[in-house]
Parts: structure tokens; sequence; C-alpha cells
């Protein structure tokens, strides 16, 4: 545990607030969180859960309304022949993720995953004493892995690969051929458990639509387990439901941690996680068509900043801009020399909170979240350009 970090991006959100209330005018583009609620049948779902609530243990893998649920939501996404002995539920898809890295990685084994990545990733692999396999992947690259780059990392048999699509922190989605190219090679290397990590699974924007490795090749079933939440879909990341689909094997292990850990999700909880996937889907759909539109803005915002380079993401609610051309300059005589000064500058002199790339694994870049309140957003953009313009 000594080697055990706090979050960075806490760390960020934390110094925002305290400014926020010592008076500051604070735009916060820095914690990841949905701005949205889940719709009223949530609500009454969990209201009625209370009512009748037995107050009883209930089943470790996770009760087979919500395993039901899940399945049917995933049916949706393009997921075939899953029955609920494929699937186990967390608290959350972190809590599922530390889980799968238990379960499937022993001291010394190796995780493979691509750079940028979610913070947590590298955080459970030090607290199990994992080897980390980084794959960088610079924003030349649009921030994606290359199979070129899959095959020789899975050529070395690490134990696990941790695929993050949608992803957090670029907002980058591969197409339909990219994951096809990358489930060839797969196929390929058959010593090596593949995690999918695709809690934004229905932000994907322009059409290009969710695809995942056992899709298009079902025979790596066997092999590849899939994440998923209700956090970031419904607005409901407090609620604290996650999901895998994936081997029994795996499953029926995530269960015996549950037994282990947590015993079951409360029932309040699994009340408001079914009405959620099984219930009417127009809040997600609603948010998909908003957050293309905010995407549209940012991206165009920095892309029109001298210097800056903006990929345009396809999907969940972060732009990942390479902002390095800042460094080396001051603002109003403060020395910008890298992505955490830039951050601090910029929170200080301007208000507005964002993410460095450190924190991911890319300090040429930071990460906007765009999920703040509507009316913040053009305000914190402006803010960021005039930044900018003030360098010298
Ligand atoms: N994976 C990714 C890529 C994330 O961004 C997050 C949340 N920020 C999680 C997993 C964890 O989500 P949950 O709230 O379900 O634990």
């Amino acid at each position: 545990m000594g080697n055990a970090k706090p979050s960075a991006i806490m760390a960020v959100a934390e110094k925002a607030k305290k400014l926020k209330s010592e008076g500051r005018d604070i735009v916060s583009f820095s914690i990841g969180v949905p701005n949205f609620l889940p719709g009223e049948h949530v609500y009454a779902a969990a209201r009625e859960a209370l009512a009748k609530d037995s107050g009883q243990y209930g089943s470790n893998r996770g009760a087979d309304a919500l395993l039901d649920a899940f399945l049917k939501h995933i049916e949706a996404l393009g997921f075939t022949g899953y029955t609920r002995m494929n699937c186990a539920t967390g608290i959350g898809a972190k809590h599922i993720l530390y889980n799968l890295a238990e379960a499937l990685l022993d001291p010394g084994d190796t995780i493979a995953y691509a750079v940028p990545f979610w913070t947590t990733y590298a955080d459970i692999a030090e607290v199990l004493g994992a080897k980390i396999l980084e794959l960088p992947c610079p924003s030349s690259q649009d921030y994606k892995l290359t199979p070129a780059q899959l095959d020789a990392a899975l050529a070395t048999k690490p134990k696990v690969f941790l695929f993050n699509n949608p992803n957090n922190p670029t907002g980058m989605v591969y197409t339909r051929d990219e994951i096809a190219a990358l489930a060839d090679v797969i196929a390929k290397h058959p010593d090596t458990w593949v995690i999918t990590d695709d809690i934004y699974n229905t932000m994907v924007f322009d059409g290009i639509g969710y695809h995942n490795f056992v899709m298009l090749r079902p025979e790596l079933r066997d092999r590849v387990i899939f994440v998923d939440s209700i956090s970031k879909t419904y607005g409901m990341p407090g609620w604290r439901a996650g999901f895998i689909a994936g081997p029994e094997v795996v499953a029926k292990a995530l269960t015996v941690l549950n037994s282990t850990h947590i015993t079951n999700l409360p029932e309040v909880v699994t009340a408001a996680a079914v009405a959620a996937l099984a219930g009417p889907q127009d809040v997600p759909t609603a948010k998909r068509a908003e957050f293309q539109a905010r995407r549209d803005l940012v991206v165009a915002t920095m892309n029109a900043i001298p210097g800056v380079v903006c990929p345009k993401p396809q999907g969940a609610f972060y732009v990942f801009p390479d902002i390095s051309c800042a460094f080396g300059k001051s603002h109003k005589g403060v020395k910008i020399a890298n992505d955490v000064d830039f951050c601090n500058v910029l929170l200080e002199a301007k208000g507005v909170a964002c993410v460095p790339g450190s924190a991911f694994g890319e300090p040429r870049s930071l990460r906007i979240s765009y999920t703040c309140p509507e009316a913040q957003l053009p305000v914190g953009l402006e803010r960021i350009r005039e930044f900018f313009a003030e360098l010298a």
C-alpha cells in the first residue's frame, strides 16, 4: 500500500472547490461526472424497493432481475449468446476492474494497456504488485493503439491486456474496422486475457457505433471480458453498480470475490439499476446528441488556437488537446514548464480547472471534461483562448 497514490484528478477537483469556496468564479472542466439524472422511472423504482425492502442479504453474483436487465441492455449493444452465468456485478466498474485484476493477476504478472490511460489502471496494478507494460499512443496516432503495436506487446505474453473504448481521457472511439484488426491480433495470441473497459459505450458520436472484439470474433469469448456500468450512461455515478459479461469461469471468480468482500449490491441500488438498464433509453439517447454538439464546440475552439493540436474524439465526454506549444512560455510573468504548471496557472489566473495529461501518462496534453452546466462551456473555452493569447 506504500505505493498507492490518491487520484490526481480528485486533486485538481479539490483545488477548484477550494478556490470556489473562497468566492472565485470557477469553471470546472476537471472531473468526469455526468451533468444529468437518469429519469423519474429510476427514482420511482428505488422508492418502491425502499417501501418493500426485505433488508436481507442478496445474491453474490447479483439479483436475477439485475442480471437479466444487464443482458437485455448488452443485447441491444450487439452482444449475443450470453447468459446469467456469464455475468457478475460489483460496486461500479472501478470495483469490477479491481476484482478482475485480483482474479487474473498474481504479483509480478504483467498488465498491458495503451497510454494515455484512465489513472486507476496504474493504481490497481501498483496495489496488486503487477508489472505494467505501457503502449504509448501519442496524438500523432490519434491516441489509438495500432495492430502492430498490439502484436508486439502480446508477443511478450502479458497476463492481461486492458483496453478502454470509448477512451478516458482522449474520448477516442475505435471504428468497426479498427476493432476487427485488433481482434485479429488478439486471436493470434491465446495466452492473454482481454478486459474491455467500455463504460462509455452508449456515448458514441458521428454514427460510428460501438464495437467489441467478441462481436466480430465470437471465438474470443472465452478470454474477453466486457466491463460496463450505469455511472456514465445513465448519470448515476454515485449509485455504484458495475457489470461484466465474459467467460463463466471469470464471472464465477467475481462472484466468489463478492462473497468475500461485499456479499451483494444493496437492494435499492439493484432496483434503480434494473429500471435504468431495462427502462426507456431516452436519457442516454438525448445526451449523445448534446455531447456531440459540445464536442464540436470544444474541438473547434481548441484547434483555432495557434500551436494546439486537438484530435477529434468520437465519444465519451472528454477532449484531450496537445498543449505542449505553451511549454517554456510565461503567463503574466509566471513560467509554464509543463502540463502541471499549465493547469495550475490556468486555474489561478482564469479560474478554469482542467486535468494535466501527465495524470494519464501523456504530459504534452490536458483533459477537458465538457459536462459542466451548458452556459459555462463557452465561458470556460473563451477563458482558455484568452489565456493562450496572453502567453509570452
Ligand atoms: N473506467 C473508466 C474508463 C472510467 O472513466 C471510469 C470512471 N471515471 C470507470 C471505469 C469507473 O466507473 P464506475 O463509476 O462505474 O466505477
